[in-house]
């Protein structure tokens, strides 16, 4: 048997001995006195008894080895910034933000919804959190104001951190007004909102006695330390919403013992990070991917992390590269969009910088064609780990693990289950093991390992029956993706199961999209589905039936119309979610009982066949999406 599978064996069959042997990776205040507590399955409490603090494990403890060593490395392009702040400065930082949270009564188990840009006082702000006990939940900046409120109605945060405005691509965008609609909207706002301003929104006005200015409260908390908060390793770090079937995002909840742990063992298993290293993950802090591989995965292991604020192809199509060099990173974690933009640039970006630094390039958050996976290997002269997980694992699912074993790769495969994981590929039909090169649901046998969500925020029951009920005879976590197993062994992702798009690795609900599109005052029903796209993986199209015909009674008419849409998208949701058209229609196809085919819309706008339609009420309906994307057809 390889190293690899005996490393992974021994962590189902011996679980609780070999995470005894993982958790020794991090500092506990206190010990655990169980390794896993699977009393209430499919619940998991992982470390009972045990007492830790992420900000401590990433911050604290390295005090001493390497308190001058760069722990983090903001670089902008957008604005021209560059800076870098040592273990000792980022402690101190930390400690600021968390001295302001401390005065405005923020504490252990309060929430602190976090809405920033790239910046490093979004870090300091997670990091402040995590010091004091407080839950951070980071929206991504690209969600709008609904989507926001949405967000803080569920949190019901405490506070909020914001900034005056983000920037892309060379242009401003406000946060402020966004957050300022969001309260607006809010059922339960939060008493007070602390501005980083950078000076880029010049209309930027706080609210006198709700909005406060972060550069003020630092200067008052210039000198403080604040005391890290132990927390027992169940309770909970963090909660991130992600999109599923249903109209509503779940909370995924983390925990912090558990999670401190599986990034620490992942950092030394699969990314091969070393301390003293340094990591450049070029995802952003509001996915799941900055949470564990900007912000908490490098810096428990003692490296150094870079936050990027910008393009990947501006001021040209080399800056990555030139990261790369300028600051000797030596593990890289990028998605398959981003290596597919970079794949149409010229080569000569590549060959300009000294990449020897660099070990590994990691690649997540969607499925890696074969022809980019080739590619992007054979520019860099490196090995290029397709590796798949999900917002409520947290860390990989399936990977190579490198620092185990040097298992060959293989083009167009995520690899193996990682250690922890009893991941199973079943049988639709019957839940039973598919056999090799038989695809089936990629399942998970519980309990879920180390770092894994262990509830939805708030709905424990939400939780079970979301993730956990997909097969009536057996207990297992679905991913939600179809899969299959080779007969060496590697897994190939196909799809997802449910009504899940995933553009340029961003996970969005297409239910969430059309409540978006059905925003628009002129919009009676609409059908969302996401299409293969050649960049960004997939992208989300749009059939709609409006209410008044005479606004789309023209092309230009039905134009004006589409945009319309398109910006009711933007304003709801964010511009993340805004189909690339919008075609308009009389009737949807539909079951007889009433349920959208949306499988068979996805088929023929992709050019296949619409499957099995003996159920459709109207078979008229399929023919109006065959005419409206040939580009024939005005109800
Ligand atoms: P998210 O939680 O937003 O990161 O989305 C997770 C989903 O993205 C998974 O359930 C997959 O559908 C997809 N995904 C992530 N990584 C990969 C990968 N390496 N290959 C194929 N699909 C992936």
């Amino acid at each position: 048997m390889g190293a690899y599978q005996d490393f992974h064996q021994r962590s189902i069959r011996h679980r609780d001995a070999f995470w005894s042997e993982q958790a020794a990776l991090v500092d506990w205040h206190r010990p655990f006195t169980e390794v896993c507590d699977f009393s209430r399955p499919p619940f998991a409490r992982w470390f009972r008894g045990g007492e830790t603090n992420l900000c401590h494990n990433a911050i604290d403890r390295h005090l001493a080895s390497r308190g001058d060593q760069k722990a983090l490395i903001y670089i902008s392009t957008e604005t021209g910034q560059e800076k870098t702040y040592t273990f000792r400065e980022l402690y101190k930082e930390v400690n600021r933000a968390a001295g302001m949270l401390a005065t405005l009564g923020v504490g252990k188990g309060d929430r602190v919804l976090i809405y920033m840009p790239m910046i490093a006082e979004a870090v300091f702000a997670m990091l402040a959190c995590a010091r004091v006990g407080a839950i951070h939940s980071v929206v991504f900046g690209g969600f709008a104001s609904a989507s926001l409120a949405a967000r803080i109605d569920d949190a019901k945060p405490a506070l909020m951190i914001t900034a005056d405005a983000g920037m892309r691509g060379g242009r401003a965008i406000p946060y402020k007004p966004l957050v300022d609609e969001a309260l607006r909207l809010a059922r339960h706002p939060p008493r007070n909102v602390i501005v980083v301003n950078r000076g880029i929104d010049k209309e930027y006005r706080p609210l006198a006695g709700r909005d406060l200015d972060y550069a003020t409260l630092r200067r008052a908390h210039a000198e403080i330390n604040t005391p890290v908060t132990w927390l027992e390793s169940s309770d909970p770090s963090y909660i991130l919403y992600t999109s599923g079937t249903t109209g509503r995002p779940k909370g995924v909840q983390r925990d912090t013992g558990g999670y401190a742990v599986a990034l620490a063992a992942s950092m030394q298993h699969i990314y091969c990070g070393n301390a003293g290293e340094t990591m450049f993950t070029t995802s952003d802090i509001g996915w799941v991917v900055g949470h564990s591989y900007i912000v908490y995965g490098p810096l428990i292991a003692g490296m150094t992390t870079i936050l990027y604020e910008g393009l990947p192809i501006r001021p040209d199509a080399g800056i990555w590269w030139k990261i790369v060099a300028d600051n000797q990173v030596s593990v890289m974690f990028s998605s398959p969009t981003a290596a597919r933009v970079l794949k149409k640039q010229d080569p000569k970006y590549l060959a300009q910088y000294d990449l020897s630094s660099l070990r590994h390039l990691f690649l997540a958050g969607e499925p890696l064609d074969e022809p980019t996976h080739r590619w992007i290997a054979d520019a860099l002269h490196k090995p290029v780990i397709d590796h798949y997980w999900q917002t409520e694992t947290g860390w990989p699912i399936l990977s190579a693990v490198l620092g185990v074993e040097k298992t060959p790769i293989k083009f167009g495969t995520p690899s193996f289950p990682v250690y922890g994981y009893d991941l199973q590929i079943l049988r639709e039909s019957d839940a039973a093991e598919a056999a090799a090169d038989e695809k089936g649901v990629v399942a998970i046998v519980p309990p879920l390992p180390p770092g894994c969500m262990t509830t939805v925020w708030g709905d424990d029951e939400r939780f079970v029956n979301t993730y956990f009920t997909s097969f009536r005879t057996r207990q297992v976590y679905s991913t939600f993706d179809w899969g299959i197993r080779d007969k060496d062994g590697y897994h190939f992702i196909l799809g997802r199961t449910d009504d899940v798009i995933n553009v340029a690795g961003h996970r969005l609900g297409t239910r969430e999209i059309e409540e978006a599109v059905q925003s628009h005052p002129n919009i009676a029903e609409v059908a969302v589905v996401g299409v293969a796209d050649p960049i960004k993986g997939q992208m989300p199209i749009a059939f709609a039936v409006v209410k008044d015909a005479a606004a789309i009674a023209t092309p230009e008419l039905a134009r004006a119309q589409e945009k319309g849409v398109m910006d009711a998208v933007d304003k709801q949701l964010g511009a993340i979610g805004r189909p690339s058209h919008v075609h308009f229609v009389t009737l949807l196809p539909k079951t007889r009982s009433g349920k959208l085919l949306r499988r068979s819309i996805q088929a023929l706008a992709e050019g296949r066949d619409p499957g099995d339609l003996t159920t459709i009420e109207d078979p008229a309906a399929l023919d109006q999406i065959k005419r409206a994307l040939a580009g024939d057809f005005l109800p």
